[in-house]
């Protein structure tokens, strides 16, 4: 059994599913657990079945730098959705994080 580390762990299963599509995509291989736990409304508690991601230890330096880039919100990188403007109802691309009609910021993700 190879070795692996934990790279991202969160409660949001979907959001763990993101993250290693992220992973995946940039040609790291990710190991999902917990996975199946996190969707039940059993007793456990949350921190003991969150999903989980991990690597084997020679790709965790790559897969913590996709993680940052997404933290960061790198619209180019991910393909943001197009979104539309809170104040005044525009829709814009992913790739733009102002309403170029009335300045209003893009809504925070999550
Ligand atoms: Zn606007």
């Amino acid at each position: 059994m190879a070795e692996r580390v934990r790279i991202f762990q969160h409660p949001d299963s979907l959001l763990v599913g993101h993250v290693r599509n992220l992973i995946e995509r940039a040609g790291i291989p990710c190991e999902l657990r917990n996975w199946m736990l996190a969707g039940g409304m059993g007793d456990l508690a949350p921190i003991d079945c969150e999903p989980e991601l991990w690597v084997a230890p020679h790709n965790a330096e790559r897969a913590e730098a996709v993680i940052a880039q997404w933290r960061r919100g790198d619209a180019l990188a991910e393909g943001l959705p197009d979104w539309q403007c809170p104040v005044c109802g525009e829709a814009h691309e992913g790739v733009f994080d102002r309403c170029w009609q009335c300045g209003g910021s893009r809504p925070e993700r999550e």
